[in-house]
């Protein structure tokens, strides 16, 4: 019998889903994006290029083999042997998920969904238009994000500067010397050549800035810290990306990407998650024959993800100090490993080791029941 599957929305999860149809026989997939949700703006995702992320890799626009967390105090500069950073074009890996899953027989629809019914034998998808019945949804909708948790919030900018300043070689995932007086807030800096470079104001906070901070944190940094001369604008990005626990946006539903829980709840890392989380269902899927989707990230990280934004929260000001405790901690390999959701419990250790114990144990015992 041929199954019925509809992926809700045609985002990152929606459309790396799709992109898998072929692994899914006997299977009819139908991608359903809604008209007013318009295609966001082209923007980086960056990640490590650790085991499972070979297509990804193969599409990245630049890979790092080194990187720095620079603090008031100290820089730190990790390199990999086995597992570079990289860079990947939104617009590209989405185009690229596209193409092979309508060659792949997915069909695309756009519709406004007002409601879904449920019963014994599946879904009815009620919509401006008429839509098939379905025996499965995964449900990639953007979830709602509860109002006070932690955000990470950013604005940036890809330059071409008058000086060549950027080591092309060497990613910057956090500089610290920037405005702290508003809570956690560093400068990430993806160089793509000694001329041109993203540079993107971030901030861990609960509450996002005015565009102007972000901006003026930029211009302070390019003018003061790097100095890069006159400066181009070629593109601009932005983005919120909610750091915490969401619960999905239908409870009826299997959730996948940000609404099943794929984003790393202390970075605000996701596309590793969420390739891993499609990964994981197809192999259940060839293992079992139905389509399951499970949170893709270990219960260990969630409970130190959880002490972590605890800690963060109460105590922004150790923040740059935590993150270089980290970095000093391990090598460049251990550190995407880490980051990528794959640390074995040798770098758990250490990085546990390497934190002030004085505000983990207060987090631990005593704000692990706030919201974070
Ligand atoms: C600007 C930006 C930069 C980021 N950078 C990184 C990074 O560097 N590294 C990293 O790992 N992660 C990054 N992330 C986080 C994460 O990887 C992305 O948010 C990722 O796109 C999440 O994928 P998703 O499919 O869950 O959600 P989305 O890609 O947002 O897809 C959700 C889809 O649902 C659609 N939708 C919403 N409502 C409806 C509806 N009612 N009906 C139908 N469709 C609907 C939306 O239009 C959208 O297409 C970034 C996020 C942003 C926004």
């Amino acid at each position: 019998m041929t199954r019925h599957v509809a992926i809700l929305g045609g985002g990152c999860a929606g459309l790396s889903l799709a992109a898998k149809a072929s692994a899914m026989p006997d299977t009819r997939i139908m991608v359903i994006e809604h008209p007013d949700y318009k295609t966001a703006k082209d923007h980086n995702w960056g990640c490590w290029a650790v085991d499972g992320m070979q297509a990804a890799h193969q599409m990245a626009r630049k890979t790092w083999y080194r990187w720095a967390i620079y603090s008031e105090k100290k820089a730190v500069v990790q390199t990999a042997q086995h597992y570079p950073y990289m860079a990947i074009s939104s617009a590209a890996w989405k185009g690229h998920c596209r193409i092979t899953a309508k060659r792949q027989g997915v069909e695309f629809r756009s519709v406004r969904l007002s409601h879904i019914d449920q019963d014994q034998t599946g879904f009815r998808l009620v919509a401006d238009q008429p839509l098939p019945d379905c025996h499965h949804i995964a449900d990639s909708r953007t979830p709602d994000i509860p109002q006070g948790i932690m955000l990470q919030h950013f604005r940036g900018v890809e330059i071409l500067a008058e000086n060549p300043v950027f080591d092309p070689d060497c990613a910057v995932l956090m500089d610290f010397r920037c405005d702290q007086s508003r809570g956690i807030h560093f400068i990430y800096v993806l160089p793509y050549s000694p001329h041109q470079a993203l540079i993107e104001s971030t901030m861990f906070t609960p509450h996002p800035q005015e565009d102007a901070f972000y901006d003026h944190a930029i211009t302070r940094y390019c003018e003061d810290i790097i100095k890069t001369g006159k400066r181009q604008v070629l593109r601009r990005e932005a983005g919120i990306i909610p750091m915490g626990f969401l619960r999905p946006r239908d409870d009826r539903l299997d959730a996948i990407g940000g609404n099943g829980g794929a984003i790393r709840p202390s970075s605000g890392y996701a596309f590793t998650f969420i390739q891993r989380q499609i990964d994981e269902a197809m192999l259940h899927y060839q293992q079992k024959g139905e389509l399951r989707f499970s949170s893709p990230h270990q219960r260990i990280d969630l409970w130190m993800d959880k002490v972590f934004l605890t800690v963060l929260r109460h105590r922004p000001d150790v923040a740059p100090m935590l993150f270089s405790h980290v970095a000093s901690a391990l090598n460049g390999d251990e550190m995407a490993l880490f980051m990528s959701g794959l640390a074995t419990s040798r770098i758990r250790l250490k990085i546990i080791m390497a934190m002030p114990k004085w505000p983990f144990l207060r987090a631990m015992f005593s704000g692990l029941g706030q919201r974070v």
